[in-house]
């Protein structure tokens, strides 16, 4: 193998071209991304980084040198058009590009509203980019007001960080609560009270009719379904992303909720492989994708290793996180399928965890600024041990005793 191309110059793109070099493969790698940047962090984009509170610099996953001193050819502002496996090259506009095999880590596209509905007006914003902030941070200031369409994890943060900057922020979200998809009733609630106390309104089971705008095309005005009318000087669009799969789709590989691929990370194609948000892989009996930075790192890590002969199943360890104000959201497994959850009051005031269970089986902890609980949660769920939940309730049992039998 002596040409390894990568499109998608992300967390997974990174990630991969990193340990490609850290198992000892000396071929050539090339590294394509359509943005900007050299590769950088993602989640500080709605957290400090919006706040003003790190360098773009810090940002970087690596410092320039790092690319230079492992021969990676990072080719950046510069978007593959076309894969044709069938003849080993990849397209950039008029240029062909061979190789030996392919990675697509092509990442996830935030989901927009219709034009129709106002979607194309000015100031309104989706995240996912540093480009998307560099274009609304000139809007983001003090006493204006913003609406955040969809009370997922992304649109309440950037609620909690315009809030914290001295903007008057409005969530909307359609379903009948805030994170509806991702967590349970009981963490909604946490954060909903902690936005109520940092002054942000939350309107749950409140769609968006449509945004309208003044004579100069700048969003003025959202309308609800129900008929409220909110006056608004800028909106942030969090209702989710897409994998970006077209690439992948135009080539004939097969697509299921992102590019399909087998437990080592090959698609449907030979010698073409992804990783990260872009693809969806078998786990526990059916197929699933993960949107999430350990996801990206460790998928690539996997793939990586398999591209060079490791034969090794890919084998997700999900954990997440989330900031909001002062608060710090720790999230071990996936909480799929649940039918009960129990409450865990944490050492220090404001701590609790919440616990997923899908009958005596343990499958996700969200930990509400209670590392330990965090810690003890990602280690249980990765052992396949579940606590008796009474035991997990019961603030004067220590987690400690709960853990695996031999891992104290
Ligand atoms: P990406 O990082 O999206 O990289 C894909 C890259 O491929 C992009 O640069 C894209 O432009 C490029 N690309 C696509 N098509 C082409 C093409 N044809 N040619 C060239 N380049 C192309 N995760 C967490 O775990 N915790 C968090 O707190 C968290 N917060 C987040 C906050 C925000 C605002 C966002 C946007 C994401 C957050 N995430 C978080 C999610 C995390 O950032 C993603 O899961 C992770 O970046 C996925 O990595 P990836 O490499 O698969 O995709």
């Amino acid at each position: 193998m002596e040409h390894v191309v990568v499109v998608g110059a992300g967390q997974a793109g990174a990630a991969l071209v990193a340990k490609l070099r850290d198992l000892g493969y000396t071929g050539r790698i090339t590294l394509i991304g359509d943005e900007a940047s050299a590769p950088y962090q993602r989640p500080p984009l709605s957290k400090a980084y919006l706040l003003g509170k790190l360098d773009r610099e810090r940002l970087l996953l690596r410092p320039e040198a790092f690319w230079t001193d492992r021969r990676v050819d990072l080719r950046v502002s510069t978007r593959v058009t076309a894969i044709r496996p069938a003849e080993r090259v990849v397209e950039i506009g008029d240029e062909r590009l061979g190789y030996d095999a392919l990675v697509l880590a092509t990442g996830a596209r935030p989901l927009a509203l219709p034009a129709a509905i106002g979607g194309d007006l000015r100031n309104v914003f989706t995240l996912r980019t540093l480009a998307d902030v560099d274009r609304f941070e000139p809007e983001f200031r003090p006493g204006r007001r913003l609406l955040v369409v969809g009370g997922g994890y992304i649109g309440l943060e950037a609620a909690a960080v315009a809030a914290a900057s001295g903007l008057h922020v409005t969530v909307l979200e359609r379903a009948e609560r805030i994170l509806q998809r991702v967590a349970s009733p009981q963490t909604a609630g946490h954060f909903r009270a902690l936005h109520a106390r940092h002054g942000v309104e939350i309107l749950e089971g409140a769609a968006l009719d449509r945004l309208e705008g003044d004579d100069a095309g700048t969003v003025r005005r959202a309308r609800l379904a129900d008929g409220r009318v909110l006056d608004v000087d800028l909106v942030v669009v969090g209702i989710g992303v897409a994998p970006a799969t077209d690439l992948a789709a135009a080539a004939g590989l097969a697509i299921d909720n992102g590019i399909a691929v087998d437990a080592l990370g090959r698609t449907s194609a030979p010698d073409v492989w992804a990783c990260g948000d872009c693809a969806s892989f078998p786990h526990d009996g059916r197929r699933i994708r993960l949107e999430s930075v350990p996801n990206a790192i460790d998928h690539a890590d996997t793939v990586a290793a398999n591209l060079l002969g490791a034969e090794k199943p890919y084998v997700p360890k999900p954990w997440f996180w989330s900031d909001q104000f002062e608060t710090k959201l720790q999230i071990a497994g996936l909480g799929t399928g649940y039918d009960r959850v129990v409450a865990r009051p944490g050492g220090k005031e404001g701590a609790v965890s919440f616990w997923y269970y899908a009958g005596d089986r343990l499958l996700a902890v969200d930990a509400v600024d209670d590392a330990r609980a965090f810690m003890a949660a990602r280690r249980m769920i990765e052992a396949g041990h579940s606590p008796d939940p009474a035991a997990v309730a019961d603030p004067a049992v220590d987690l400690k005793t709960l853990l695996p039998a031999g891992r104290p």
